[in-house]
């Protein structure tokens, strides 16, 4: 067996994400056949930045924070990703995340390699000043290796677009220069994207319609469940109802709903909303989550945490396609077992790339100064999307893999390919 990265177990939010990774690189790095020297080179990120900086407290005390950025490889453009703030955050869940953005990036083709930072910190313990205080003192520590040319963060966990809008203003009183494509996920007045809320969904629902047409499945007896109904979740499920397509059943922590006629959505949004939860919904049977997983449904879409489906209960699941939203909600041995029951599982990597893309299309727009409309955003997303799954669908049957070995195959190809075509390899 070939050596493998050595990915540990991400511990913060996004479960085992890493570890799955590492298993399917594995794969994907025996159909590559990869040399020695290429495994040596994947294996490390590019630049790791670990920073202690000082921030002014309201007690008028100051406390040092740490903050961390890895950019993984930039062979393919600058390096690009999230910005997260949480209080047990580690260098090495960043550098897994941040190699996972560079395979993101490659897989949907968009020209940026991958990074991600973040800090050590609880920002719910923090008052806004003190956050701003914070982020402005991460922006000065990490300046030398921030550009919209070099590296350009997002939002993450704990961050949003006030943050970004922070981290853009930092930037240029340093360099003097206007340079809204340093950040994305900006305040629209600041250059932002309109859509960026709902970008994951949307690209998501594209990702769907395209496999939709290679399985030929019938949008009108179409039936759908998603795990989770947060921003992801519930906006999908919303672009999903908006399009004539039946959702069967939702779920958040509480539990789930079930109508197999199909749920009124938006009076769903607005129970949720009133509620702060989808269960008591009127007009629909209560399921728990595990059984959600088990549905008898046309698609299932795991919108919610990480390791939902293992091998304790992959045998159960009866959906003919799983699209992936969450990260990894598949651990490897329920891969395996799915693929051996036919169920088609389209990938994270793939699936919920729709936010990057956003964020792609926002840095372009911030470059040249030339803002679209949002049908022209929209489009653009969707041709970026349904390219990147005819190209990883077009491979499973010339290599015999399915989509998810497709999907890491292709990003590493990419990767390392712009990196010979660098002259970095022979
Ligand atoms: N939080 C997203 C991620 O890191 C942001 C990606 C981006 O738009 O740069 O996956």
């Amino acid at each position: 067996m070939k050596r493998i990265l050595n990915f540990e177990r991400i511990s913060v939010d996004d479960g085992n994400v890493c570890r799955h990774c590492e298993e399917q690189l594995r794969r994907a790095y025996e159909k590559l056949e990869l040399a020695k020297e290429e495994l040596e080179f994947l294996e490390r990120p590019k630049r790791s930045i670990i920073v202690s900086f000082p921030v002014k407290m309201d007690s008028g005390k100051t406390r040092t924070f740490t903050g961390y950025r890895v950019h993984y490889n930039d062979a393919r453009g600058p390096t690009k990703g999230g910005l997260r703030f949480h209080p047990e955050l580690s260098l090495e869940d960043v550098k897994n995340l941040a190699y996972l953005m560079a395979l993101k990036c490659a897989v949907v083709n968009i020209p940026f390699g991958g990074a991600k930072g973040g800090i050590v910190v609880n920002p719910k313990e923090l008052s806004e000043r003190e956050l701003e205080n914070l982020t402005r003192g991460y922006v000065r520590a990490i300046l030398d290796y921030l550009g919209p040319m070099k590296d350009v963060p997002a939002p993450d966990i704990y961050t949003d677009e006030k943050i970004m809008a922070w981290i853009m203003d930092e930037y240029e009183k340093a360099s003097g220069i206007h340079s809204p494509a340093v950040v994305t996920g900006k305040p629209i007045e600041l250059g932002g994207c309109s859509t960026r809320a709902i970008a994951t969904s949307l690209g998501g629902s594209y990702v769907m319609g395209e496999i939709m047409r290679y399985m030929r499945l019938d949008k009108r007896k179409l039936t759908v469940a998603i795990q989770g109904f947060g921003n992801v979740g519930g906006n999908i499920a919303k672009i999903l109802y908006e399009n004539g397509i039946k959702v069967i059943s939702v779920s958040d922590s509480t539990g789930g709903i079930l109508n197999e006629e199909g749920l009124d959505i938006p009076r769903v949004i607005k129970h949720k909303k009133g509620t702060g939860r989808v269960t008591g919904f009127k007009g629909a049977n209560e399921i728990t989550n595990k059984e959600l997983l088990a549905l008898d449904c046309d698609i299932l879409i795991p919108a919610a945490l990480s390791d939902q489906i293992t091998s304790e209960n992959a045998d159960d699941v009866r959906a003919k396609v799983i699209l992936e939203l969450a990260n990894a909600p598949i651990n490897v041995e329920a891969d395996d077992i799915l693929f051996e029951k036919g169920v088609f599982v389209v990938p994270d990597i793939l699936s919920n790339a729709g936010g990057v893309v956003l964020s792609y299309l926002e840095w372009a727009q911030n470059l040249t100064g030339d803002y679209w409309s949002e049908d022209r955003i929209v489009k653009r997303l969707k041709e970026i999307m349904t390219t990147a799954v005819r190209e990883v669908y077009g491979q499973c049957e010339p290599l015999n893999c399915n989509m998810r070995v497709s999907a890491h195959y292709l990003a590493v190809k990419r990767i390392l390919r712009a990196e010979k075509l660098r002259g970095n390899f022979v």
